[in-house]
This record gives C-alpha cells, structure tokens and sequence, in this order.
C-alpha cells in the first residue's frame, strides 16, 4: 500500500467540505464501516468504498479525491445516509466532492450533468426491473433491454 505522507496533503481540505451545507457532521466518522456494508454500490464494486472516501477527505487527500473515478460511482440512494451512527449525510458529502472536482477543474461540468441523469435513469430502470419481475404480464422485459442498449452505447465526457 502507498506510503501517505500527511505533510504532502492539503489540511484545508477537510474544512473547506465541512463548511458546505449538508457536511457539517462528516468529520464526525468514527470509520465503523456500516455505510461500506450497506452500500449497494460497494456490494458490486470492489474498489468503492464510502468510508475510505471519507478517510482520504479527513486525511487532506484533496487531488487522489477529487481526481477519482470512484467520486462518480455513488448511485445516491441515502442508505448509508439514513444508517449512520454518526449522522454522516454521505450522499451531500459526495455531491460536494463533485462540484469540487468540477469547480477546480478535475473533470467537466457534463459529467456531473450526465451522471445526475445516469442516477435518474437507474433508479427508472431499476422500477422497472421490479415491476417486471412482480408483473411479468406487463411484458416489459424489451422496453428495458433498450433502454440498457441506448445507455451501453453513449459516451460519456
Ligand atoms: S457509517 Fe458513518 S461513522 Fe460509520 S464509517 Fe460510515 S460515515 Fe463513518
Ligand atoms: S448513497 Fe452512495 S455511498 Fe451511500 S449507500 Fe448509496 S451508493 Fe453507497
């Protein structure tokens, strides 16, 4: 594992996360990991982990964060929001990280735009799914395969 040296991080960083609204409490992780166990997207990814996320924010970490791929992997679902001990509300945190990453010029503002209508389409295709599989009847199974089709083949900034 890297060797991280504390000296090279950025100490403002933390800071600067909890002065935006909704990440007040995010230092208050006492890294239980309950958010990383609940997480759907941590279930199916193996790189992704909330709690490390938050870690790397705390530890100064500011350019390995902003610059991740793994910031644009969160679906937003609130599960880890809703079961915090600590009152974490990671689902504002990782939208802060974002807008970060934007304003500071990691990546381009279409990604953060696509990614929020990615969120909105998973969260359509996933209704549908469970619908389809409690009402095979409704003989959507077609209407989702094209969905997915359209989605796997456009590009993304
Ligand atoms: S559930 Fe809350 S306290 Fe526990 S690791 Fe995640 S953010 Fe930190
Ligand atoms: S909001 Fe993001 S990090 Fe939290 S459980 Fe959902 S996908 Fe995982």
């Amino acid at each position: 594992m890297e060797k991280i040296i504390l000296s090279e991080k950025d100490p403002r960083f933390k800071n600067e996360v909890a002065s935006k609204p909704g990440a007040e409490s995010f230092m208050r992780c006492f890294t239980c990991g309950t958010c990383t166990a609940s997480c759907p997207v941590a279930e199916v990814h193996d790189e992704y982990d909330p709690r490390r996320i938050i870690r790397m924010t705390v530890l100064g970490m500011r350019e390995e964060v902003l610059s991740s791929d793994i910031i644009w992997m969160c679906s937003r679902c609130y599960t880890c929001h809703a079961l915090c001990p600590q009152n974490v509300k990671f689902t504002d945190v990782i939208s802060i990280l974002r807008e970060m990453a934007i304003k500071e010029g990691y990546v381009p503002k279409e990604r953060y735009d696509k990614a929020r209508e990615l969120d909105r389409k998973i969260q359509e295709l996933r209704c549908m799914i469970i619908d389809n599989k409690l009402h095979p009847d409704k003989k959507q199974t077609d209407d989702i395969k094209a969905i997915l089709e359209k989605e796997l083949d456009e590009e993304w900034a």
